[in-house]
Parts: structure tokens; sequence; C-alpha cells
């Protein structure tokens, strides 16, 4: 039996309409991930610039699977005032706080989809006069309708232009707490857009 199966989205209320990724797919990507993260940085030191707040939960299981001197600092831009699902104009809310220049940066975010978020993170990171600025996204969803969109040099999953709760990301500020990544009942098969 396929150990997804398992995991029954019903104890999550009747918003959810099904699991999309489970927490073993989760877990087991982000082996994978840490360890590439790991080799890119051969000098072992890197400061994390996490996106909130949908990367929290991300945030928290990748830095512990990575061996370094490492340093985390965070970064608030909100692209999705109320509860509107299509991307808006990104703001910096809450702006870095440690000190960027001369740093290895990894910009870290749960998921690009117009890639506004992480194009103005990044512009904010190198500006500040970082030694490098990457990108990771546990989720990069398929826009084909925006074929010059930004890529991330790490991702998790590619998924479809779909909407996701769990695992750190909300739908009006609830569902951050599910352990999986999941499709909202009335946005399945749509995007909301
Ligand atoms: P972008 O700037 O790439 O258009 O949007 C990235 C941000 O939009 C993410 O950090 C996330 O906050 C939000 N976002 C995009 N797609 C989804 C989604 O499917 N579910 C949730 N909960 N947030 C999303
Ligand atoms: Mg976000």
């Amino acid at each position: 039996m396929d150990e997804s199966s398992l995991i029954s989205h019903e104890a999550y209320g009747p918003d959810i309409a099904g699991v999309l990724i489970p927490r073993h797919r989760i877990a087991s990507r982000l082996d994978e991930l840490a360890g590439r993260i790991t080799e890119t940085y051969p000098e072992g030191e890197l400061t994390i610039l996490a996106a909130l707040t949908g990367s929290l939960i991300f945030l928290s299981d990748l830095i512990r699977r990575l061996p370094l001197r490492l340093r985390v600092d965070v970064v608030r831009v909100s692209s999705y005032p109320h509860q509107a699902t299509a991307s808006r104009e990104s703001r910096v809310l809450i702006a870095p706080a440690g000190d960027l220049p001369g740093r290895h940066v990894l910009i870290i975010d749960d998921i690009l989809d117009t890639g506004k978020t992480l194009e103005l993170i990044r512009g904010l990171v190198l500006a500040a006069g970082a030694a490098s600025a990457r990108t990771c996204v546990l989720m990069s969803k398929r826009r084909d309708d925006l074929p010059a969109r930004v890529a991330a040099d790490f991702v998790g999953f590619d998924i479809e232009d779909q909407f996701v709760v769990g695992y750190g990301l909300d739908y009006g500020d609830l569902y951050r707490n599910l352990p999986d990544i999941c499709l909202l009942r009335e946005l399945a098969g749509g995007n909301g857009r």
C-alpha cells in the first residue's frame, strides 16, 4: 500500500480536499536538498534568510539538516493581502536585521509562484553587498503563462498551478500547522486567480 494513503485528511476539517505531499515525502526530499545545499557551500558558512511566515516550518526542518556554521535571519514581504490567492505586488514589511555584507546568503521561501517575492528579496540581499545570493523553495508552481519567471536554485517539489496549504502555508492565516501539504476543497483544481 502507498504510505500516503495511510494519512487521512479527515481530521484537518471539511475545507481540506486531500493531501498533495505527505510528511514522509517532505522529510526525505529535505534530506536530499540539505545534501545538495551543504555541497554548494564548501566554505562551510551560510546565512539563511527566510521569508516569513510561510517558510517557518520548512526553515526549521531544513536548518537542522545543515552541518554548517549557520546564521538565520528573517524578512517579511507582503504578497497576499487578506485572503486573495493571486499574487499581488510584494512589499518589504520587515527587513533583515543581521549584517549581510560579504555573507553567502541562501533565501528560503515556501513556494515560488510569480517569482516577485524572491526577486524582491534577492535584489535587497545583493544591494546589501552579500557575497552570493541563492534561492531555495520547498515548492515551485508550474506557471506556463509566465515563461520569463525567475527560477530558484534549489527546489523541493515542482507542483501544478494549484493553491496549497499546510506545512507552514496558510489560507486566511489558517492551516499552517497541518503536517502535510494539502489542497483546499473550494480551490482544488483551480488557482483562485
Ligand atoms: P510569488 O511572489 O512568487 O508570486 O509568491 C510567493 C508567495 O505567495 C509565497 O511566499 C506564498 O506566501 C504565496 N503563495 C503562492 N502560492 C501559494 C499557495 O499555493 N498557497 C499559499 N498558502 N501561499 C501561496
Ligand atoms: Mg510567503
